[in-house]
């Protein structure tokens, strides 16, 4: 393949660096932050590279109309928007971004943690309409946080937390006693372990497009009543329907960043979100200047050399 014929699509807001680098190279760059999917799957035949964030569908019948494609870049790090395996039974390559977000996911997870304790959403709400009341939240200090997932997000939320003075407890899939040791946390044995001494819970691990919920109408019995949840990570990690059920059962507060669907549309949904103790923001974990431009430099990075091992560049 020649540079001359490669041609870049890119359907998220990037920072602008990426656009300018990728033209630096001498490769032809279609700028589309908006494009819809049924444009997507009209065009995406004409180009070799693709470069998303999560709002992108790259499912099966993107890559597969996308005939020529040789890169799919997420600029971010959930791959849960993209067919994976469909990508590589193709020979597709993906880059993506890891850690150049993480601090400010973890500042966004202290932000959820603290609005929900101290229910500042109400308060501000209330503050704003006029109406001077106070609202009784709970002390952080003392509290036993749980943190499912202990990689780059999570052990950040786990410092932070230990600093507040809460108790830490975390649980993860791979062998991270290590990590735990040296930050000085606690590892749990199994996940029923954390769920039961947890009264905050927060999500922090990496999900496939098929990813069961963790939390589903079993785990929940085990959670602790009046349990704070944050999730930063991804809805899938919850049964949004099981949540429905229990929120009222064992008077949880559901503080998060991300829904099943964004935006939402399904019935159930909607009425979570309208729940008086569930806390939501737009998926602004990663929406800050600097985790933006980090995450541009980093992905763009990656898919210069992917476009160098392939031999276009
Ligand atoms: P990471 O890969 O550094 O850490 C994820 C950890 O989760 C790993 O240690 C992994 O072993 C563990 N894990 C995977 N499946 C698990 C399971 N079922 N149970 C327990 N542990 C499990 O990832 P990270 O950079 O810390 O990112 C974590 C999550 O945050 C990702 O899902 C990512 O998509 C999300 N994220 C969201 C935003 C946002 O805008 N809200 C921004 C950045 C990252």
């Amino acid at each position: 393949i020649n540079k001359l014929n490669f041609k870049v699509l890119i359907t998220d807001p990037v920072d602008q660096y990426m656009l300018k680098t990728l033209q630096s190279y001498g490769l032809m760059v279609d700028y589309k932050p908006e494009m819809s999917r049924e444009e997507l799957l009209k065009v995406i035949g004409n180009y070799q590279a693709l470069v998303v964030r999560s709002r992108t569908k790259v499912d099966k019948e993107v890559i597969q109309r996308g005939i020529n494609l040789k890169v799919i870049a997420r600029a971010g790090i959930g791959l849960d928007n993209i067919d994976t395996e469909e990508a590589s039974k193709r020979n597709i390559k993906i880059v993506y971004a890891p850690g150049a977000s993480t601090d400010s996911a973890a500042e966004l997870t202290i932000g959820l943690l603290i609005v929900a304790a101290r229910r500042l959403y109400d308060s501000m709400n209330m503050a704003k309409g006029g109406i001077f009341k106070k609202i009784e939240g709970v002390e952080l200090a003392g509290k036993t946080i749980g943190i499912i997932g202990f990689g780059r997000i999570g052990s950040k939320v786990a410092k932070v937390c230990k600093a507040l003075d809460m108790n830490v407890i975390v649980y993860d899939v791979i062998d991270v006693r290590e990590k735990a040791n040296m930050i000085g946390v606690k590892v749990a044995e199994s996940l029923e372990d954390l769920l039961k001494v947890s009264d905050i819970l927060s999500f922090h691990v990496t999900v496939g497009k098929d990813a069961k919920p963790i939390l589903n109408d079993s785990t929940f019995k085990i959670v602790k009543d009046n349990a704070i949840i944050i999730n930063t990570s991804r809805a899938a990690v919850i049964d949004g329907k099981a949540l429905l059920k229990y929120i009222d059962e064992k008077n949880l507060t559901y503080a998060t960043d991300v829904l099943w669907n964004e935006p939402p549309k399904e019935d159930w949904e909607m009425k979570l979100l309208r729940h008086e103790r569930v806390i939501v923001t737009t998926h602004i974990g990663a929406q800050t200047k600097e985790a933006q431009r980090r995450v541009a430099v980093v992905t763009t990075n990656n898919l210069i050399e992917a476009l160098k091992e392939i031999g276009v560049l």
